[in-house]
């Protein structure tokens, strides 16, 4: 009689091993085609999730576990959980499963349905990889109207006295938010990303995918992620030591040909449990500590580790089911196609969708101000946005994409997760980027066929939402703004944002 231990692909961390017997008990780790089917991930997520599995399979054995462990192309694979489970239960007689709970919602109410289907008994033991428990948010959350980031921010600083003295935030202030806003310019030196060389546990993945979804979004090749926790911690040291000193400074940069600047690239490896938000926040604060790193840097890191990270993933267990269909402005436009191609003269879109398909990354704020900015002013569909967001990213899971998206981005939440909405004219990017430089439009022309769309969008937005907005105090000297302009320029705003449309939703050229 064995127990068995299931471990899902973004569980590849001690804590999923707690509890285990090596004698007795048995790992099932499954590459399933209905997860990797079910949203068209791009290649490289694919490469990096069953390399990553495949590497922690292979150690757990030498370490002495017995492991069972199902490729996506093994003979007989169901390619479903439930398959995979009837398939090893009819040879083992196994009394219990065990499981860490998954962080999905939809995975999680599967698993929920196991012990009737399957006359077993399931045993859910906690996701020690977060901050903060899901039950710890849901009080903290209450009954508020609206969450806000900093007040949650600041309760985790203190609760494990990160960046504290005593009761005091550490330099005197909780946030330095307002050094970390510089554009950069293109003379930077910027060190290149972290780059691992494919093993043959790797290659044998990258033909694997090649050869069963050469159909999805996204380059295959050059691969270069880390696979193990080893290489995953050489990408934290690498950033602690060449990027974190200016990743506060230019956090909000962005600049044409620099997919990676100053962040870290952890993320891919956060989300699959290589590696724990506790030693990057750790390795932070201990290079400020050293010396080696300023403080706006380190405390810019921490806010968006424990801070940001913690509380999306508290809104989406607080908000599901439900949050995936919610669409405040009722916003109705299909995804333009050029989400896929990259094929558009809006040049900040085009480069960080080419980016975005080379890399399976793009950082936070081409995600926020570029490509999510554009949706939410031009009226996308959030449920067309959220598919593509978690289709194109190596590091997107619903957890974290969806709160981002419908919340942060999209507002479709009606202003649960953020205080207002992330829209911003074409000046904005140009200020924080060189990308106008480079564009057919003209970020200085408000209106017309040659003006920026992101400049008269960006009035329209405001003005078709006034009644659902004009309420909220962060806007209103915009609002004062847009009711101080003559009829003649609301009109033009009409007019282009009417005709650009007109011609996306035509699917031509924009
Ligand atoms: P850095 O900029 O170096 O930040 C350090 C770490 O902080 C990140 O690795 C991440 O773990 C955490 N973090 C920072 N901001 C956030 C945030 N808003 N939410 C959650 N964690 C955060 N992140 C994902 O991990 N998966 C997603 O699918 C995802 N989708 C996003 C979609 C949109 C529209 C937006 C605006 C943001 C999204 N993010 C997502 C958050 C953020 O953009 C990425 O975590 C970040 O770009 C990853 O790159 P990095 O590791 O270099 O991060
Ligand atoms: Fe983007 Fe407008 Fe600048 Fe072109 S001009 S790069 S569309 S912000």
């Amino acid at each position: 009689m064995i127990n068995l231990r299931l471990i899902f692909g973004t569980q590849l961390s001690e804590s999923s091993l707690i509890d285990l017997n090596k004698n007795t008990d048995y790992i099932l780790m499954c590459e399933l085609m209905s997860e990797a089917q079910q949203v068209k991930h791009h290649k490289k997520k694919l490469v990096l999730n069953f390399a990553s599995m495949r590497h922690f399979a292979a150690s757990l054995l030498e370490r002495g576990y017995n492991v069972s462990y199902v490729k996506i192309d093994a003979e007989g694979n169901t390619g479903c959980w439930e398959g995979e489970l009837r398939r090893f239960l009819s040879n083992n007689l196994v009394t219990n499963i065990s499981l860490v709970r998954p962080n999905d919602y939809k995975l999680l109410q599967q698993v929920l349905t196991w012990k009737d289907k399957l006359h077993i008994t399931i045993n859910l033991l906690d996701d020690k990889n977060f901050l903060c428990s899901t039950t710890e948010f849901a009080q903290w959350a209450g009954d508020k109207k609206q969450l806000r980031m900093e007040n949650f921010y600041r309760l985790m600083r203190q609760r494990y006295n990160i960046l504290m003295e005593g009761d005091k935030p550490v330099g005197g202030k909780w946030n330095y938010d307002n050094l970390n806003r510089n554009s950069a310019s293109d003379d930077l030196n910027i060190p290149d990303c972290y780059k691992e060389q494919p093993d043959n546990i790797t290659r044998e993945v990258i033909t694997v995918v090649g050869k069963l979804f050469p159909n999805h979004f996204g380059d295959l090749e050059p691969f270069h992620f880390a696979v193990t926790r080893q290489q995953a911690v050489l990408v934290l040291r690498h950033f602690i030591r060449q990027r974190l000193t200016l990743f506060g400074q230019y956090q909000d940069a962005m600049l044409q040909n620099e997919p990676w600047m100053y962040h870290s690239h952890i993320s891919f490896y956060l989300n699959i449990g290589l590696l724990l938000p506790m030693e990057c926040i750790t390795a932070a604060v201990e290079a400020y500590d050293n010396g080696m790193a300023p403080l706006n840097a380190v405390e810019g890191f921490v806010r968006q580790v424990l801070g940001w990270r913690e509380y999306i993933r508290g809104i989406y267990w607080l908000k599901m089911p439900g949050y995936e269909k919610e669409n405040f402005f009722n916003a109705d436009n299909s995804l333009p196609k050029f989400y896929w191609s990259g094929k558009t003269a809006m040049n900040c879109l085009a480069q960080t969708i080419a980016e975005t398909k080379k890399n399976a990354y793009a950082h936070h704020i081409q995600r926020l101000m570029v490509l999510g900015n554009f949706a939410l002013i031009a009226g996308i569909k959030p449920e067309e946005v959220n598919e593509w967001f978690l289709v194109v990213y190596a590091d997107a899971y619903e957890w974290v994409e969806l709160p981002n998206v419908s919340g942060m981005i999209l507002f479709a939440d009606g202003g649960y997760l953020a205080s207002k909405p992330y829209a911003a004219g074409g000046s904005y990017i140009n200020k924080m980027s060189n990308y106008c430089k480079g564009c057919s439009y003209s970020v200085a022309v408000k209106t017309g066929e040659n003006a920026c769309p992101f400049n008269y969008l960006y009035w329209d937005f405001l003005a078709r939402n006034i009644d659902k907005l004009s309420g909220n105090h962060r806007l209103r000297m915009i609002y004062s703004t847009y009711n101080k302009m003559s009829a003649e320029k609301k009109q033009d705003i009409d007019n282009s944002s009417a005709t650009f449309i007109l011609r996306m939703n035509q699917g031509l050229d924009v």
